[in-house]
């Protein structure tokens, strides 16, 4: 048999997923790959079977049903302070994985540089070499994550075309203050770059920090691609709903690669999250507050476990210092803990690009039971002696 495609041997299947499947097999509580173990608002359950019961069973508009864009232009109106016209300004993905695989088509040719920071969520890669862009890997400094203006300047320099931010950032919980967004800003004005967000945990930030969109600062709306999903928002991961946000002009082109990609994303749940899009203020808040409390419990348990990580000041996310354990592995040590103290973590360097192993992730987008039952489990973890 001829062998199949090149661009497979470039990426692995992710490591998050498998993750899924090991948690699966040894019983362990997974807290690997981020998605609730909690319903979604009861009020979308309803109005999802409504949809099927009015016959939204067929394709929607394949950019989008009219009444999620119109409620979507609504809400973002509101968090972005962009007057957004849902029929020149959208497009809706199934979820922010195609949404940004749609960017990245649709700004990049084969061969074109593209800014990743480092660490990354695992599909940016792939979706680099789906697209046929190079990505070039910025640092982010430990421990605040911050990157080095000489650094990413330079890699403008590269030539670069575009830049992937994903804020706030999965997997270190970083929220990027305005003044770095600000700094990133003005490069990809200097250099006429795009910038292509993922923005999914955009309504899962911790004060004092707060979301800046990007496409909301001075000059850049006409060059951001703005990604988001309400799959963590709503705790929706399953119905796969996501969007693409940008000029008119941008939004043509992304329409031309989504329709060839998947035609649409499920009409029924579009119509019914509509519902979601509409929801006051208050919804938003709740959110947040429940996302403090889940973070606040599960911190406690790693203070009280002795272990170090890095506090997130967004999404559900946190990296924890695996060293003390002697791990040379974190593979290794994700495969141990899963079987051993019963709770799943994913490889800290399924994240990054250079050779950092001494970190893994933990999600807390969990029920508090499930959150303390971890936890539990987890102030075990020095008692044990880490053996492969
Ligand atoms: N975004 C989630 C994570 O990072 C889920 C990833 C996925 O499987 N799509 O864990």
């Amino acid at each position: 048999m001829r062998p199949l495609a090149h661009r497979l041997t470039h990426f692995t299947e992710s490591v998050i997923r498998e993750m899924t499947r090991i948690a699966q097999e040894a019983n362990a509580i997974n807290l690997s790959q981020g998605f609730p173990d909690f319903d979604p608002p009861a009020e979308l359950i309803t109005a999802a079977k409504r949809a099927l019961d009015e016959g939204y069973n067929q394709y929607a508009v394949t950019w989008g049903a009219p009444r999620f864009r119109q409620a979507l232009a609504h809400k973002q109106k509101h968090w972005m302070g962009l007057d957004l016209d849902p029929d020149a300004h959208i497009v809706v993905t199934c979820g922010s994985t195609e949404a940004m695989l749609v960017a990245l088509m649709t700004v990049c040719n084969p061969g074109d540089r593209v800014i990743v920071f480092s660490p990354f969520y695992e599909n940016y890669a792939p979706d680099a070499i789906l697209s046929g862009a190079v990505p070039i890997h910025v640092p982010l400094h430990p421990p605040d994550f911050a990157f080095d203006p000489r650094e990413l300047r330079h890699a403008f320099e590269d030539g670069a075309k575009a830049l992937v931010l994903c804020n706030p950032s999965n997997p270190t919980g970083k929220v990027f203050t305005r003044e770095e967004l600000l700094f990133i800003a003005e490069l990809a004005q200097e250099f006429d770059a795009y910038v292509i967000t993922d923005e999914v945990y955009e309504h899962i930030v911790y004060p004092p920090h707060v979301h800046t969109y990007m496409a909301s600062l001075p000059g850049m709306f006409e060059r951001t691609l703005s990604c988001s999903s309400l799959s963590k928002t709503y705790s929706i991961t399953g119905w796969r709903l996501g969007y693409v946000i940008a000029a008119p002009e941008v939004i043509a082109g992304a329409r031309k690669v989504h329709d060839f990609l998947t035609v649409g994303a499920p009409a029924p749940l579009q119509e019914a999250a509509a519902v979601a899009l509409d929801f006051p203020l208050a919804y938003y808040e709740q959110l947040q507050q429940d996302y403090t409390r889940r973070k606040d419990l599960f911190l406690r348990y790693m203070d009280r476990a002795g272990l170090e990580y890095t506090t997130p000041q967004g999404a559900y996310y946190v990296l924890v210092d695996i060293s003390p354990f002697g791990a040379e592995d974190d593979k290794e040590f994700c495969r141990w803990l899963a079987r051993e103290i019963g709770v799943a973590a994913v490889p800290g360097s399924s994240f990054f690009h250079e050779p950092v192993r001494h970190l893994v992730r933990f999600h807390f987008a969990k029920r508090e039971e499930t959150l303390t039952a971890a936890g539990e489990r987890l102030l075990h973890l020095r008692e044990k002696i880490f053996s492969p």
